[in-house]
């Protein structure tokens, strides 16, 4: 199958559909790649890279997407990315649609299918494709976290480590899937006291043999919550309802129970927030304050660390990529519900229900 892999065009995304590692095993099992010319300059993989791995350098995205009967990318396409696909294509990113009627309606007059990462399922993992990402922005929380403890950012000036003699900061989970467990390996990890607080028991069950004990848990009502506000440098928020809003687990009256200068980090801002203060930022303005307490709410953590996140990624992408391009999309579809399940749009139909129903389209 021929394949193509567009530079991304969205503002501030670094990453790349396929690394050059990934495409030397799609080149090795005898698929042409095309790559356009510096799709992943800026993250340390260079042109030549790709062509030591058998792809082709095309230079522009034009001759990229003319070309390949499979696109892989990272984030939706753009509206000049939709007008270049066409019948008979099939693209395969993420696609975020249900709050996108414009990307929507330039999908579906494209004819192309187009399969989303974030709603292909799992067995391991009920959504695998989505959780390279939870996992990478569940480690930067604890690291944009401590950054904002700093005095210069209008932090309390904690170090969370601590040091000899003087105690280590005390950092707050709420929600310990897998955004939670994995800000609290890290914030563990530099030496914090940890409390994870979740609704779910066999989770908090899960993460407390995980921990030997290591890592508090704690179930998570509001009066546990507020409970231990008082103490917290930092309240991570990884609350996820699947398919609703994020439930507001912190208020702004709960504020005023906090220290001044302790940081609060809304890794659920892309699901509306968990804290009601909380509203989205930039990796470029990340941080602002309210009664004194610091908000981090980047909606794209990721994407800082395009480089990491780009190989997470792939290592989760790549078996799909494979299958779609060994079997062919019709047959890698029907064989797998999972994959079945990333369909978004086909034949100029939206085809994952929660989709069409927000977008009021028939399904
Ligand atoms: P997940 O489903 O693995 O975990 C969510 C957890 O929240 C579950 O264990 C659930 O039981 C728990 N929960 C639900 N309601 C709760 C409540 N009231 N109190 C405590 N716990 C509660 O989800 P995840 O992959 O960890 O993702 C968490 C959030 O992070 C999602 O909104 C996801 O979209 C977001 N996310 C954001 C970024 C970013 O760049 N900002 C990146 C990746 C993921």
């Amino acid at each position: 199958m021929i394949i193509g892999v567009p530079k991304e065009i969205k503002n501030h995304e670094y990453r790349v559909g396929l690394t050059p590692a990934s495409v030397k095993e799609l080149t090795r099992q005898g698929h042409k790649v095309l790559v356009e010319r510096n799709a992943a300059l800026d993250i340390g993989f260079p042109d030549q890279d790709y062509e030591a791995s058998g792809a082709t350098i095309l230079t522009t995205a034009d001759a990229v997407f003319e070309q390949a009967k499979l696109i892989v990318k990272v984030k939706e396409p753009q509206a000049s990315e939709c007008k270049m696909l066409s019948k008979g294509q099939t693209l395969f990113t993420y696609l975020h649609l249900a709050p996108d009627p414009a990307q929507a309606k330039g999908l579906l007059e494209s004819g192309a299918t187009c399969i989303a990462y974030e709603t292909v399922t799992g067995t391991l993992s009920p959504l695998p494709l989505l959780a390279p990402m939870s996992e990478v922005a569940g480690r930067m929380s604890i690291q944009a976290a401590a950054h904002s403890l700093e005095k210069a950012q209008g932090g309390e000036g904690v170090l969370l480590s601590g040091v000899a003699g003087v105690p280590p900061g005390n950092v707050l989970v709420i929600g310990g899937g897998v955004v939670g467990l994995n800000a609290a390996r890290i914030a563990a990890g530099m030496g914090a006291e940890v409390i994870i607080f979740d609704k779910s028991l066999a989770r908090l069950r899960y993460i407390d043999e995980l921990f030997s004990g290591r890592i508090r848990t704690q179930y998570s009502t509001k009066a546990n919550i507020e409970s231990c506000l008082p103490k917290a440098d930092v309240v991570i928020g990884a609350v996820l309802i699947p398919g609703a809003a994020a439930p507001k687990v912190v208020t702004r009256s709960d504020l005023k129970l906090m220290k001044a200068g302790a940081v609060i980090v809304d890794v659920s801002i892309d699901q509306g927030g968990c804290f009601e203060t909380s509203k989205a930022t930039t990796h470029q303005d990340p941080i602002y304050c309210i009664d004194g307490i610091v908000h981090y709410c980047v909606a794209n953590m990721p994407g800082a660390v395009a480089k990491t996140a780009t190989l997470a990624l792939n290592n989760a992408t790549l078996p799909f990529v494979e299958v779609l391009a060994n079997k062919g999309v019709k047959a890698a579809l029907t064989d797998d519900p999972h994959l079945l399940n990333g369909l978004n749009v086909h034949q100029n139909q939206i085809t994952y229900k929660a989709v069409a129903e927000s977008l009021g389209y028939p399904y």
